[in-house]
């Protein structure tokens, strides 16, 4: 699966995808990270990425412009083979990013992020370019960046190859049964090593039951 960025800082990627599964997942080819320098698509010699709003208010708004003559250059470099892609907006105001849009993401063979920054972006993004604007949580961070680590981070996971599939079945968020409450969807508590400890003048154990071999009662433990 393919992933392209656009941001204006695409140095901030380097550390998280070079480390741990992600680097793994890369050096395997089961995913590649793009990321375009929104700057290298600008029409004037300052690169300007951003303008101030119509109607005025504070703060500058990213153009369209470069973002669109962007995503025109990826799509060029399309194989003649139809490919499932999506282009997503990062917005606070977007759908709610879960382990169902992760999913559904995971089945595309490319999904295009652009990352937003100061004000936001201009708004014919949103409605004529991207397919989808996702919002990582009711908060507003500074930029589309760590949402776009986000999204890669969990589709990553699923995409067949990257993790062994027994670690998958019994995460949080991946019971098939719908419905389920809150508390259900997630994972049991996990223990290792060691046994005991002591945490601020008092014994903290693992519970017996993890120790005492018993596959059943383990699993029962599990599900309560
Ligand atoms: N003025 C905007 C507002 O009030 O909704 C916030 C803009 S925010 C400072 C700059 C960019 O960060 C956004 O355009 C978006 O790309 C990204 N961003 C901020 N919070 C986000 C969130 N919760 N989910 C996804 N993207 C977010």
């Amino acid at each position: 699966m393919k992933f392209d960025i656009i941001t204006i800082f695409p140095k901030i990627f380097d550390s998280y995808f070079n480390e741990s599964i992600i680097k793994r997942a890369q050096n395997k080819k089961l995913v590649k990270i793009n990321i375009h320098n929104l700057r290298d698509y600008t029409i004037d010699k300052h690169k300007t990425i951003d303008d101030k709003p119509y109607g005025g208010g504070p703060g500058m708004v990213m153009m369209v412009e470069p973002i669109y003559k962007t995503i025109k250059k990826i799509k060029n470099q399309k194989s003649k083979i139809k490919i499932k892609e999506k282009i997503i907006l990062f917005s606070p105001k977007g759908k709610k990013f879960d382990q169902k849009m992760a999913k559904r993401f995971a089945k595309l063979d490319r999904l295009i992020m652009i990352c937003g920054r100061y004000e936001g972006v201009d708004e014919r993004v949103a409605e004529y370019i991207a397919d989808e604007e996702v919002s990582v949580g009711d908060y507003v961070l500074t930029g589309g960046e760590i949402p776009a680590m986000i999204v890669i981070d969990a589709v990553t996971r699923l995409i067949p190859g990257v993790i062994a599939k027994e670690s998958l079945k019994e995460e949080s968020f991946s019971f098939s049964k719908e419905k389920l409450l809150r508390e259900e969807q997630y994972e049991y508590p996990q223990y290792t090593r060691p046994e005991s400890f002591v945490i601020n003048g008092k014994k903290r154990v693992v519970p017996k039951v993890l120790l005492s071999g018993n596959h059943k009662k383990i699993e029962e433990w599990r599900k309560k």
